[in-house]
């Protein structure tokens, strides 16, 4: 059967487009989290140059009885990438052109396949600005970034990816084409559809164009990197921050001993002497001008106690470096493993008190646990790893623990990577039976023969 709905498609869209081939399978059989063992391999993967193409593998998937399951650069941390059974995989590697860029306008139109990095980049070379930004940037592409509305390093100021999407364009379970290619921020004419699709892994639509919004690019960036002594010392300077910095501050980062010291031994950088409680990576951008007042307010910071030591980037390498330590997350599942990992949100104000419970409530549990944390906490958002070497590995005791207590704080269970099929059994601790019931009908509508990513979310 396999064979033949792969033949049906070869005929329909030429051989270039479709293939069989195990090992090309097998690449697209996981995402960045899931284990190998929790591969699921596509019948086909299935690789469009246009809408229509798209339009047409999805018709034929209609036809055939098979799901389909849209990839973009396979970085996704929730398995909503991974091919749903009797799926056949769309990549849209091959739509990866950057269409328009528009400095005026403050806009760029690309595909969806195109990398994260290459819009930034082609925004650059315009002297405008993309603001998303996560460690994934190389590979990720737009159309994961909008399925999963992406979050990183920047939301703190310019938001999250449905803030920075104007317009899409999508192709629907039954094969239509929506073109909403918006280019403007204001456009209340009806329904903002969009909506439907950001954020849906995959589930709703496939979006395959997007009108991204730019900012201009800052002429200066100014990058610290400092220890504090407790997280009293961390909500004070997030204030000190946010008040002298204005819209200038940029990102918040903030690391936890354990993980700080994974990401130093991993990139060989340890600038520090004498070890800290946290690490903050703080980075304001705006105008070379601003260059004081960031100086300020880091002395501002020493003087009142609030950072015990630090430093403020020279140079963009310097600035590099220090944000190669915030990156070293990606080799958490290579280097720090078997791991459990969690992206939640709690109110900023209670997340050190959190993580001392959480960490606490584990290692009575598993004495030989280890915890890295680190996040974006200015949006309220940290990312736990959770790692034992008890055999089995506790995933599902370590999940309800972490998630009971996400209960506990009111927090959600997930802040950025979406649910996919991860956190699937968890998503009624973050949604209201009423929520739940209108996602199934949304999904029963737009897509009754449940062709897109099926099994996924919910
Ligand atoms: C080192 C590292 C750092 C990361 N940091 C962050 C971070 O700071 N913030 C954050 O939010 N995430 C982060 N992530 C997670 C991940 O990079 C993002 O979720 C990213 O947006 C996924 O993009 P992708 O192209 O790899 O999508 P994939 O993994 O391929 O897919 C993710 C989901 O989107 C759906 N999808 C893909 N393309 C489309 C499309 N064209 N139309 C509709 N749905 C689609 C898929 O079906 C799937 O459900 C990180 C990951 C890594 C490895």
């Amino acid at each position: 059967v396999t064979r033949q709905i792969a033949a049906a498609m070869e005929a329909a869209l030429g051989p270039d487009m479709v293939s069989i081939e195990p090992t090309v399978l097998a690449a697209h059989s996981l995402d960045w989290q899931t284990d190998p063992q929790d591969a699921v391999l596509p019948i086909a993967l299935v690789r469009p140059r246009t809408a229509d193409d798209v339009a047409a593998t999805v018709r034929l998937c209609r036809e055939h009885g098979c799901a389909i399951t849209v990839q973009g650069g396979l970085t996704g941390l929730a398995g909503g990438a991974v091919p749903s059974s009797n799926a056949v995989a769309l990549s849209l590697d091959r739509m990866n052109a950057i269409e328009d860029v528009d400095p005026v306008g403050a806009t760029i139109s690309v595909q969806a396949g195109a990398t994260l990095q290459q819009v930034q980049e082609s925004a650059k070379s315009h002297g405008m600005l993309f603001p998303l930004d996560l460690g994934a940037r190389g590979t990720c592409r737009i159309g994961g970034n909008i399925g999963t509305n992406a979050g990183g390093n920047h939301v703190l100021r310019y938001g999250m990816m449905r803030d920075l999407v104007l317009g899409l364009e999508a192709v629907l379970a039954d094969g239509t084409v929506v073109t909403a290619m918006n280019r403007t921020l204001k456009n209340n004419a009806g329904y903002d559809l969009k909506h439907l699709f950001i954020g849906s892994e995959g589930t709703l639509g496939i979006i395959t164009r997007a009108v991204l919004r730019l900012y201009d690019l800052p002429q200066a960036e100014h990058n610290a990197l400092c220890a504090l002594p407790n997280y009293d010392a961390v909500g004070r300077m997030l204030r000190l921050a946010r008040r002298e910095l204005g819209t200038t501050l940029n990102a918040f980062e903030l690391m936890w001993p354990r993980y700080y010291e994974f990401a130093s031994h991993m990139r060989g950088f340890q600038p520090f002497r004498e070890p800290g409680s946290y690490y903050l990576l703080l980075e304001a951008s705006g105008s070379a001008r601003d260059a004081e007042t960031f100086q300020a307010v880091m002395e501002q910071a020493i003087e009142g106690g609030l950072v015990t030591d630090g430093f403020i980037a020279q140079s963009l390498s310097e600035a590099a470096s220090f944000w190669q330590l915030r990156d070293a997350s990606g080799e958490l599942r290579s280097h720090f493993w078997p791991n459990a990992n969690f992206d939640i949100s709690i109110n900023t104000s209670q997340i050190g008190r959190f993580v001392e419970v959480l960490e606490k409530k584990i290692v009575e549990r598993w004495p030989d646990a280890e915890v890295a944390v680190f996040g974006h906490v200015a949006d309220g958002n940290v990312h736990i790893a959770v790692k034992t070497l008890q055999e089995p590995f506790p995933a599902t005791e370590i999940e309800q623990s972490v998630y009971a207590l996400v209960g506990k704080f009111n927090g959600s269970i997930s802040a950025e990577h979406g649910i996919g099929l991860a956190k699937k059994i968890y998503l009624h601790h973050s949604r209201s039976p009423g929520e739940l019931e209108m996602m199934r009908r949304l999904k029963a509508a737009l897509d009754p023969a449940g062709v897109l990513n099926p099994g996924k979310v919910f």
